[in-house]
C-alpha cells in the first residue's frame, strides 16, 4: 500500500496537507525527523500513517494521559489497532496490553515518557524485545526549558537513543522558537534528523489588541458580537477565570471556570460540556486546552498578557481550527507586563529568568506594534511574510505613514557606528545623546551621538522596532541581543531606498510602558 492509498482507506483524505507526504516518506525510509506544524495542521497523521505502514510497532510518547484514551479510541475505530498504557488502568488491563503486544496485535502503543524510563520498570527491556519501527514524541517542545510549557519527565527522553539505537525517531511540535527546536535537537540526540516547519499563518483569524480600560465592558460588548458563538476566555489566575465566569452567567452566558486546581470531576464535566456546545465559554487559566480538539471555537480572547508569543500563538491557534473567520482579542495593560516582569524575575535560575524576560519583552513589543501583527507573529517562528496582511487590527486600521528615511538613516547609521555591538537601549541612548554614565566616553565622540535628541526614548524605541519589522535591522540571536544592519541597510544609508514609517501616537500611557532593559 503506498501512503496516498493508505491515507484513503483509513481516514477517508484524498490529499496530504503541508508537507505531510514527506514527512511520512522520511520516515519510512528510516530517518529521524522533526515536525513542526501549526495545531490542527495534522501531525498525528505523520506518524499515525507511517504506523500502519512499517512492519512492527510504533510508541508514541505523549504528555497527557487524559488525552490518550480519547486518541486510542479514535484510531480504534478506524481499524487502527493501538491502545495506551498507564497508570490508571489496573494491572489486569496492563497484563492484556502485554500479551496483545507480544502478539504483535498492536500498531500504536501511547505511553507517557515517565512510563518508559521509570527506573526498575521492565517495560524499557520488554519493548526492547518487541520489533518497534519507530518512536513518535508528540508535544516535543515539553523537553525544553526555553519552550512554555516544560515538562520535567520528558528530559527521560534524552535517553531514547541510547535505549533505542536504531529506531527512527520523529518528534512533532504546533510551537517551538529557533532555541527550542535546537534544544529538542540536541536532548533527543537526533541523527541526522530532517526538520520539516510548515507555514504556521492561521490566515482566518484575526488578530486584535486593545488597550485594558475597564475590561468586564469591554468583554460584554465582544460578547455582545458573538452571542451563539464558542470561545475561549484566557486569565492569568484561577481566582479570576472563577470570578470572571460567574460574571458572565450573571449576565446570562453559559459559561464555566478550568484551571489546574479543580477537581478532575468537575474539569472533565466543564471540559464536555464545551465540546458538546453546552457550555458556550470556557474561562480558562492555560492549563486549559492542549490536545482539546474542537472545531468550532470562534474567538479567544485573553484578558490578561501572555508570557510569551509561543503560548499566545498556541491559545489563540485554537480558535478556527475549521478554516472558518476567528477572532483573537487582547486585552493589554502596561501593570500586567510589570507584574509578569516581577514572577519572571524570581522563577528559576539567572539564564531562565533572562530568557523569559526576553520572550516577555517579545510579547509587550506585539502588544505595541503599529506594523503588522501577522507578520511579527510568523516572524517570531522564523517564517517570512509580506508587510500586510489585512486582516489584524493594524492593517485594518489607518495609522498614517510618513516617510521615514532620515529617521532610518540615523538609526542605522549609529547601530553601524557602533559596529552592530550594543542593543536598542544603548542605541538609543547614543542617539539621544545621553549623559547615562554606562556609555563608553569614546561612544561620545561619535558623529551620531545626539542626532536623534528630537525624538524621544519611546519613540526611538517605535521606530527601531519598525525597522526591524521592515528587516532593515534585526536583532542578533543568543541571551544579550544586539541590533545589526541587514542586507537591506546599505540602500537605506546610501540613500538608494526610502523608508516609510508610522507617525507616532505616544499617549501618557506609552511613556511609561516601556520595559527597562
Ligand atoms: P494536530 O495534532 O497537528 O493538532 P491533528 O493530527 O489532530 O492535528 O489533525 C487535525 C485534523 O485534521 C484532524 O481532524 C485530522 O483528521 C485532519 N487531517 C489531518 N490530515 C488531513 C488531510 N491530509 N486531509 C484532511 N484532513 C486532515
Ligand atoms: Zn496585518
Amino acid at each position: 500500500m503506498t501512503p496516498a492509498q493508505a491515507l484513503q482507506k483509513y481516514y477517508g483524505y484524498s490529499e496530504f496537507r503541508h508537507k505531510q507526504e514527506e514527512i511520512i516518506r522520511q520516515v519510512l525510509n528510516g530517518g529521524d525527523a522533526m515536525v513542526l506544524m501549526p495545531t490542527g495542521g495534522g501531525k498525528s497523521l505523520c506518524y499515525q500513517l507511517p504506523a500502519v505502514l512499517l512492519d512492527g510497532l510504533t510508541i508514541v510518547i505523549s504528555p497527557l494521559i487524559a488525552l490518550m484514551k480519547d486518541q486510542v479510541d479514535a484510531l480504534n475505530v478506524t481499524g487502527i489497532p493501538a491502545a495506551y498504557l498507564n497508570s490508571t488502568q489496573s494491572s489486569g488491563e496492563q497484563q492484556a496490553i502485554i500479551s496483545r503486544l507480544k502478539n504483535n496485535e498492536i500498531k500504536l502503543l501511547y505511553l507517557a515518557p515517565e512510563r518508559l524510563f521509570k527506573t526498575g520498570n521492565r517495560l524499557t527491556e520488554f519493548l526492547q524485545s518487541l520489533k518497534v519501527s519507530l518512536i513518535a514524541i508528540d508535544e516535543a517542545h515539553c523537553i525544553s526549558h526555553w519552550g512554555h510549557d516544560f515538562r520535567p519527565e520528558y528530559l527521560m527522553l534524552a535517553g531514547l537513543k541510547d535505549a533505542f539505537p536504531a529506531i527512527p525517531v520523529i518528534a512533532l511540535t504546533a510551537t517551538a522558537d529557533q532555541l527550542t527546536r535546537k534544544d529538542i535537537l540536541e536532548k533527543l540526540a537526533l541523527h541526522n534528523p530532517a526538520q520539516f516547519v510548515s507555514s504556521f499563518n492561521r490566515a482566518n483569524i484575526t488578530y486584535t489588541v486593545t488597550p485594558k480600560k475597564n475590561s468586564l465592558n469591554q468583554l460584554l460588548a465582544f460578547l455582545d458580537q458573538h452571542k451563539d458563538d464558542s470561545g475561549i476566555i484566557y486569565c492569568l489566575s484561577r481566582q479570576s477565570t472563577e470570578d470572571l465566569a460567574a460574571q458572565l452567567k450573571k449576565e446570562g452566558f453559559l459559561a464555566e471556570a478550568y484551571h489546574a486546581g479543580l477537581s478532575n470531576d468537575i474539569k472533565a464535566r466543564n471540559q464536555e460540556a464545551f465540546l458538546r456546545d453546552e457550555v458556550r465559554i470556557i474561562v480558562a487559566t492555560i492549563a486549559f486546552g492542549m490536545g482539546i480538539n474542537k472545531s468550532n471555537v470562534r474567538w479567544v480572547v485573553h484578558m490578561d498578557l501572555p508570557k510569551n508569543i509561543e503560548g499566545y500563538y498556541q491559545e489563540t491557534g485554537r480558535a478556527g481550527r475549521d478554516g472558518l473567520p476567528s477572532d483573537a482579542l487582547l486585552f493589554y495593560s502596561p501593570g500586567d507586563a510589570f507584574k509578569l516582569q516581577n514572577f519572571a524575575r524570581i522563577e528559576g535560575n539567572e539564564d531562565q529568568s533572562r530568557i523569559m524576560l526576553r520572550k516577555l519583552d517579545d510579547m509587550v513589543k506585539f502588544c505595541q506594534l503599529t506594523t503588522c501583527r501577522r507578520k511579527y507573529l510568523l516572524n517570531y517562528f522564523n517564517e517570512s511574510f509580506p508587510d500586510t496582511c489585512g486582516s489584524c487590527d493594524v492593517c485594518l486600521s489607518d495609522y498614517q505613514k510618513f516617510d521615514g528615511t532620515l529617521i532610518a538613516q540615523k538609526a542605522l547609521s549609529a547601530v553601524a557606528r557602533l559596529k552592530e555591538s550594543f542593543g536598542s537601549g544603548y542605541v538609543i541612548d547614543i542617539l539621544r545623546g545621553s549623559n547615562n554614565s554606562k556609555l563608553r566616553p569614546e561612544h561620545k565622540q561619535l558623529k551620531t551621538y545626539g542626532i536623534g535628541a528630537d525624538l524621544s526614548k519611546a519613540d526611538w524605541q517605535r521606530y527601531l522596532r519598525e525597522l526591524i519589522t521592515l528587516g532593515y535591522l534585526k536583532v542578533s540571536d543568543g541571551a544579550y541581543p544586539v541590533l545589526m544592519l541587514t542586507n537591506k541597510s546599505e540602500a537605506v544609508l546610501k540613500g538608494q531606498q526610502t523608508v516609510e514609517l508610522t507617525l507616532s501616537q505616544t499617549t501618557e500611557e506609552e511613556h511609561h510602558e516601556a520595559l527597562p532593559h
